[in-house]
């Protein structure tokens, strides 16, 4: 049986995060036989934003990175690598989000050592079973270390709903392979499936997650930070996401990404089948934490079956994006960061050519001003509104 561990965290104060963190390594149990003296540990970091400091909930917090590679240097005498490839496309992004995030500062610090996927070798990923991707690059480091320590932020996600353990992976893919993939899955459904491909490729062997200040709303990038006060830690990242979503009042197996997952049997997403340690889930669950706009889609899965969901979702109700004119400072970040090409500005406003836009978020996810609107069909605006009417969710 899988166990997710839980412990309390009231804030980023370096002792109180430590203590958490090795109390949820603690309770997980088998780290000794995993990590030995000597070995080359990688913290595979969640670093979207390139601009947005820690306070903003975007990114894995640094004091959380601070404390595990003080534990893994000090506790497990292991080589500490802290890597990832950012949310932009942009060339420059990832070195800038390692200062962004002050990671740079702990790597001076420490001696731990940083690794830009976007600069690193990559090797090449072939699985003829991938529901989506049957072949793709990844960061060389994923694979040459000893141990991969995934550290994701919890967060929602208006392509995915929700957004933690399994996602997380999706950043070994270094930034031009990223596009790639979302243009291979241009619709909510298949980026999902192509989630967990990424996911089955690189399992991490321990995932620990920042749920200490979280992102509700309209995540992973235009939400708000909200206090959680959690460490979430697990071998199994299937049932981590499980249980994290489920603290944040979701229906884990309502999430595309943890049930395909859970389908494909890359871990436990059975609620009631994963040994929960440390803390009881009933009483740190954030009952009103406030849904993506998406997540209509958890309330219309009540009452539709699925087959007949995702073809009306991914048919009618994909969104489409477009500008909020007032907030836009005219940056361009949005159309350098397009993968289908369906952002201009020809004459400086940006414009967005909805034939072309597959609805995949990569320009919300880079807007710091919250201009990036995802706009819905009638269906999906229909579905929004009886789910607001009804209270059944509480959407941003
Ligand atoms: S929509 Fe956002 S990212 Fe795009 S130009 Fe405007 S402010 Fe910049
Ligand atoms: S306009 Fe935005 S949502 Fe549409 S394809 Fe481009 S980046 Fe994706």
């Amino acid at each position: 049986m899988s166990t997710v561990a839980i412990s309390c965290c009231d804030n980023y104060e370096l002792e109180k995060v430590n203590i958490a963190t090795k109390r949820c390594l603690s309770l997980i149990g088998n780290i000794e036989t995993l990590v030995k003296p000597g070995m080359k540990v990688l913290l595979k970091l969640n670093l979207l934003s390139a601009s947005l400091g820690p306070e903003m909930a975007v990114n894995t917090h640094p004091t959380v990175i601070r404390a595990l590679v003080d534990i893994f240097q000090n506790d497990y005498e292991c080589e500490v690598y802290i890597g990832d490839s950012c949310g932009s496309l942009r060339t420059g992004s990832t070195d800038k989000a390692f200062r962004v995030t002050q990671i740079d500062k702990i790597a001076k610090d420490t001696g731990a050592i940083i690794v830009n996927f976007d600069k690193d070798e990559t090797i090449d990923i072939i699985n003829n079973n991938g529901a989506i991707l049957k072949y793709f690059k990844i960061a060389k480091t994923v694979k040459s270390t000893d141990v991969v320590v995934s550290v994701p932020k919890l967060k929602t996600h208006g392509l995915t709903r929700y957004t933690g353990a399994i996602k997380n992976m999706f950043g070994s893919i270094p930034a031009n392979g990223k596009k790639n993939v979302h243009l291979q899955a241009p619709k909510a459904r298949l980026m999902a499936q192509a989630l967990v491909d990424v996911y089955e490729a690189v399992q991490p062997h321990i995932t620990i997650m920042d749920a200490i200040i979280g992102m509700e709303g309209n995540g992973p990038n235009a939400g708000d930070p909200r206090k959680v006060g959690l460490i979430i830690a697990s071998n199994d990242g299937v049932a981590l996401d499980a249980v994290a979503s489920t603290i944040i009042g979701f229906d884990p197996i309502k999430v595309p990404i943890i049930k395909y997952a859970y389908e494909r049997e890359l871990g436990t997403a059975d609620i009631n089948n994963i040994n929960i340690v440390g803390e009881e889930i009933n009483k740190i669950t954030v009952a009103d934490f406030k849904k993506p706009s998406s997540s209509a889609q958890d309330f219309a899965s009540k009452y539709i079956p699925d087959f007949l969901l995702a073809k009306m979702f991914d048919n009618s109700c994909t969104s489409v994006s477009s500008v909020y004119e007032p907030n836009c400072t005219r940056c361009y970040e949005c159309i350098r960061n397009c993968p289908s090409g369906a952002m201009s500005a020809p004459n400086g406003k940006v414009l967005v050519d909805e034939d072309k836009c597959i609805g995949c978020f990569c320009c919300d996810e880079v807007c710091n001003y919250k201009a990036i609107v995802m706009k819905r069909s009638f269906l999906g605006r229909t579905f929004l509104k009886m789910a607001e009417l009804l209270g059944v969710e509480r959407l941003q």
